[in-house]
C-alpha cells in the first residue's frame, strides 16, 4: 500500500550500491517508494543489480576517488528525477595491511583513505550543492565499529572510518543551516563480499561457511546475527520523516558489541 512507503517520490543516490549493505538499502528504499541511483566502481555487477531491483534503479558508473565521477552520479539524479533527495555515502573497501603502526604501508593508507574518507568528503560536497538551494535534504554515510572503538581491526581501516564519524558531525554543522540532515551507521561485520575476500586471505584453508560462521560468531547478541538488512533498516530509519530531528549522529548497529566489555574473573572455586 503506497501511503505506508516512507520513501513515497524520493530520490536516493547510493554509492557501492551494486552489492552487500548498498544493494540491500537500494532494495529496502524502492520498496518504500524511492528512486534509485545505483552508483558503483563495478560496472557489469552495478548492471546487474539496477536490473534485478527494477525500473526505480539506475546505475551509473562512479568511482568515488574521481570527483567528475560523483559529480555526474549526482547530476544524474537530478535530471532524470528532477531532484535529490538522499544522498548515501556507502562505498568503501577494506584492506589487509600490517598490524604494527611501525610496519604501516602509507600507500596503501592513502588509497583507503582516497576510497573511504575523500569519497565520502566528495559525496557530501556535491550532494549539498543541490541540496543547499531546495533547503532539505539527508545525507547518510557508512562508518563501522572500527571507527567507534580502537582494536577492533588494523589501524588504516579503523582510522578511515574514525574519519567518517568526524565528517559527519563537523558538516552536521554546517548543513544544519540549510535543512540537511548528516548521520553515519556503525555496522558490526558482516559477511558481504567485502568481510569475506577478507577472510578468504586470513582462512585460505577453510570453506565460506566457515568464513561466515566466524564472522558471526564475532558478535556478542546471542541468538541473532548482523545482516545487510539490519543496516538497510537503520538507514531506512535515519533518511525518513521518523528521524526528522537526527542529524549529526551516528548509528551503531552492534548487538551492543562497543558498550561493553564483559569481565572474564574467575569463578571464586577456581581461585586458590
Ligand atoms: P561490498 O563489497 O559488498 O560492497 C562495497 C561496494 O563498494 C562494491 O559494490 C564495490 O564495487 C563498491 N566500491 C568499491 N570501491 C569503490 C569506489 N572507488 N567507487 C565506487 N564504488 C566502489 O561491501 P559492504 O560490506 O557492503 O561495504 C559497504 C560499506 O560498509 C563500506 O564502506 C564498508 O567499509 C562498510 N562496512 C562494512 C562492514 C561489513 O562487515 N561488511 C562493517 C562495517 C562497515
Amino acid at each position: 500500500m503506497w501511503w505506508f512507503r516512507k520513501l513515497q517520490d524520493k530520490v536516493a543516490l547510493i554509492t557501492g550500491a551494486a552489492s552487500g549493505i548498498g544493494k540491500a538499502t537500494a532494495t529496502k528504499f524502492i520498496n518504500n517508494g524511492a528512486k534509485v541511483i545505483i552508483a558503483d566502481i563495478d560496472q557489469e555487477l552495478g548492471q546487474e543489480t539496477a536490473k534485478e531491483l527494477g525500473p526505480n534503479a539506475t546505475f551509473i558508473a562512479c568511482d568515488v576517488t574521481q570527483e567528475s565521477d560523483i559529480s555526474n552520479a549526482v547530476d544524474l539524479a537530478v535530471s532524470k528525477h528532477k531532484q535529490l533527495d538522499i544522498m548515501y555515502n556507502n562505498a568503501g573497501i577494506a584492506c589487509r595491511s600490517p598490524l604494527s603502526i611501525v610496519d604501516l604501508d602509507l600507500e596503501l593508507f592513502d588509497k583507503v583513505m582516497d576510497i573511504n574518507v575523500r569519497g565520502v568528503v566528495a559525496g557530501i560536497k556535491h550532494a549539498a550543492r543541490v541540496m543547499i538551494p531546495r533547503g532539505s535534504g539527508s545525507i547518510l554515510c557508512t562508518a563501522s565499529v572500527t571507527g567507534v572503538i580502537g582494536g577492533v581491526s588494523q589501524h588504516t581501516y579503523s582510522i578511515s572510518k574514525f574519519a567518517v564519524v568526524g565528517i559527519v558531525k563537523s558538516l552536521a554543522s554546517e548543513l544544519c543551516r540549510h535543512g540537511i540532515r548528516v548521520n553515519c551507521i556503525s555496522p558490526f561485520a558482516i559477511p558481504t563480499p567485502l568481510v569475506m575476500g577478507e577472510m578468504s586471505q586470513i582462512y585460505p584453508h577453510v570453506d565460506a561457511q566457515r568464513h561466515e560462521d566466524i564472522v558471526h560468531n564475532a558478535g556478542v547478541l546471542k541468538g541473532a546475527n548482523c545482516e545487510p538488512n539490519d543496516i538497510a533498516n537503520a538507514a531506512l530509519f535515519l533518511v525518513s520523516d521518523d528521524a526528522k530531528y537526527v542529524s549529526g549522529h551516528n548509528l551503531v548497529v552492534d548487538g551492543g558489541f562497543t558498550s561493553f566489555k564483559n569481565l572474564d574473573l574467575p569463578a571464586p572455586n577456581q581461585v586458590q
